[in-house]
């Protein structure tokens, strides 16, 4: 048995799976708004231990733990830094050998979304393609590239779709640069943008819907309820996040001919089809080839995949 965490912004999801990768224990913990590293450290630890115990084992008894992380992941030396939408978290902190103390097995990193990815490509949606791009719609916008079988990842850093230029001297992104397909898209983007559209005086029910669910952000579940109550704020700004989106996709496609795009994260996981399809659309009107786009699927594994994925990070140490 494996253990995989899947670091979150918002929430921390653990599972423990078989060696078929099939889920056998799993659980969920808040992420910590403050308290740095350490918090989030011991909130990790936690939530794997909650998961192996739904599993009936121990985390002592797991062959490892893989974890799928934001930021500035360092395989090598087991570090994470810049972890933007974490508490405290610049400098990089040596999240494996702290996690390695607290659970009594090994670890291994891995970014969040590369994980993700890998796992559709091995179990999911992407495994009838040689070729596909996965992009993944949530706190910001993160890819990854699959060419002839295997991940492309440059020197160590490709697929970050979310960074893709759709407008020159566009909105400000979060990365500190303009017009990014994130600066558009990507849910911390999107509620800057609806808080400002709340304090000028428009009407939406975002951010009560946000306070009555008790979060403190405007989580994808606040999203897809203001949507649903055709809240004219809410589906303004998705409408314009898909058509960024569909510009972003369809920039890669025109570069890379791949045969599928795949759609995960947050909010792509929670708007499922109906996502993929007005992508898909939104996609078309920008092809060079537009007799000829690439199919266009959800995550099979949805909010799994950032999980099993991170689980599999243990096996690809192994073989
Ligand atoms: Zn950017």
């Amino acid at each position: 048995m494996r253990g995989g965490i899947d670091l979150g912004g918002t929430k921390i999801d653990a599972v423990v799976v078989d060696d078929d990768d099939r889920v056998i224990g799993e659980a969920r913990k808040p992420t910590p708004t403050k308290g740095g590293p350490a918090a989030v450290t011991a909130k990790l630890a936690a939530a794997l231990r909650d998961a192996a115990a739904a599993a009936g084992t121990e985390p002592e008894l797991l062959a490892g733990v893989g974890v799928g992380s934001p930021g500035a992941v360092d395989t090598r030396a087991g570090t994470v830094a810049r972890a933007g939408n974490l508490p405290d978290w610049q400098e990089p902190f040596a999240l494996r050998r702290a996690l390695e103390a607290e659970l009594g097995t090994r670890v291994r990193l891995g970014n969040d979304v590369a994980v993700a990815v890998e796992a559709e490509a091995a179990l999911g949606a992407g495994t009838p393609y040689r070729s596909f791009v996965g992009i993944w719609w949530g706190t910001g916008v993160g890819g990854a590239v699959f060419l002839n079988g295997r991940r492309w990842r440059g020197r160590g850093n490709a697929g970050e779709i979310g960074h893709t230029l759709i407008k020159l001297n566009g909105a400000p992104c979060p990365c500190g640069r303009r017009g990014c397909l994130e600066a558009y898209a990507g849910r911390n983007a999107m509620e800057r943008r609806a808080a400002r559209a709340e304090k000028a005086g428009e009407k939406t029910v975002l951010f009560k819907l946000m306070r009555k669910k008790g979060h403190a952000r405007l989580t994808s579940g606040v999203w897809e309820d203001a949507v649903s109550q055709r809240d004219r704020v809410a589906v303004r700004l998705i409408d314009r996040a898909i058509e960024a989106l569909g510009a972003g996709a369809a920039s890669t496609v025109n570069l890379l001919d791949v045969e599928a795009v795949i759609i995960g994260g947050g909010l792509g996981t929670r708007f499922g089809e109906e996502a993929a399809e007005r992508i898909a659309a939104a996609m078309t009107l920008n092809l060079f080839r537009r007799d000829d786009p690439p199919a266009v699927h959800t995550t099979a594994l949805g909010d799994r995949a950032g999980t099993v994925g991170a689980a599999r990070l243990i096996r690809t140490a192994r073989s």
